[in-house]
């Protein structure tokens, strides 16, 4: 009996190895169904890009149950205008333009491009009529003209030359030694954010599509490095249907249009000088950051005054 016993242990230890297996399995497939969530309808057609209008309509979308982010957002961008969304911090600002790449799918409400479902459409087509300047833009270890032309690989030295200059940055490349040979990233020439996101910019440039997502860097930029940035960004939108995710509100004066947005829904709507005639959010907001940048000035002046 016990000579019998033994092997059955033994079994029923290989037994409860296989089924905990297949529950790590499971949940690996878990894992890959969120990833693999956003995919190409059958028959998914190509975007048709006329005008560039973007509409949200009535959207609703959480990351997880536990918490909804946006609550039932509808606004327009007409072609070829701007529109900026500001709020303070986590009110789902860049969900709105992660979910207008379509890197998730709306819970309810949608999302459309030209009045095409960007669910209806393949995710290919989506993804090439919209420029996109990120945060933080990820540089390859490659040579700082391979990194420009990243997306449009078969652009020539001056088109890749003309998209620097209009970003502003080919006047610091072009006192790099090796100019635009000159190696980028992890193991090249570390470049300041203001520098990836005008890199960002040319590349965006060489792209030209019909749609712009410009998402503002966090980080606080100096003066004169946000004021080239701001024209060089100003540039690209022209003629382009363009939202601005904004994290300060001296870059949305110029919008046609400003969304502000708290605890996922739109609070206030209009230009700068109807929201600051309206005294609301956006008022107490622009008040509060300028008292903070005059203060940063005062303590900047004291310092060199030492
Ligand atoms: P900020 O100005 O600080 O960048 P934001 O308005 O752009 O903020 P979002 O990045 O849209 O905010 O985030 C909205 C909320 O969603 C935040 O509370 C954030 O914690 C949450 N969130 C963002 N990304 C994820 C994710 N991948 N999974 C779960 N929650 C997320």
């Amino acid at each position: 009996l016990i000579q019998l016993a033994i092997p059955l242990n033994f079994i029923g230890f290989i037994y409860r190895e296989i089924r905990q297996g297949l529950t790590d399995i499971e949940q690996m497939f878990d894992l890959l169904d969120v990833r693999a969530e956003v995919t190409d309808k059958p028959g998914a057609v190509p975007l048709a890009v006329d005008a560039g209008t973007i509409r949200f309509d009535d959207v609703h979308f959480s990351y997880d149950k536990e918490r909804d982010i946006l609550k039932g957002i509808s606004f327009e961008v007409p072609a070829g205008e701007t529109v900026a969304i500001v709020g303070p911090s986590g009110a789902g600002k860049s969900t709105i333009s992660r979910l207008l790449f379509r890197f998730y799918d709306v819970k309810s409400g949608a999302i459309m491009i030209d009045g095409q479902d960007v669910r209806e459409v393949t995710q290919e087509s989506l993804r090439a009529s919209i420029g996109m300047v990120p945060q933080d833009t990820v540089l390859f270890n490659d040579t700082i003209a391979y990194n420009i032309r990243y997306g449009c690989p078969d652009a020539g030295e001056e088109e890749v030359r003309r998209a620097a200059e209009l970003a502003q940055i080919s006047g610091f490349i072009e006192k790099l030694p090796e100019g635009y040979k000159a190696m980028v990233g992890e193991r090249g020439l570390k470049l300041s954010g203001g520098e990836k996101q005008r890199v960002a910019i040319a590349r965006t440039i060489l792209k030209a599509p019909p749609i712009l997502i410009l998402d503002e860097a966090t980080s606080a930029l100096d003066t004169h490095t946000e004021q080239e940035i701001q024209s060089a960004l100003d540039l690209v939108s022209r003629g382009r249907t363009t939202l601005v995710i904004a994290h300060r509100l001296s870059t949305v004066i110029g919008a046609d249009s400003i969304i502000v947005l708290r605890d996922g829904l739109i609070a206030e709507q209009g230009t700068h000088r109807e929201l600051l005639a309206r005294k609301g959010l956006y008022a107490d907001m622009w008040d509060r950051q300028r008292e903070a940048t005059e203060a940063e000035e005062r303590l900047r002046r004291a310092r060199e005054e030492d």
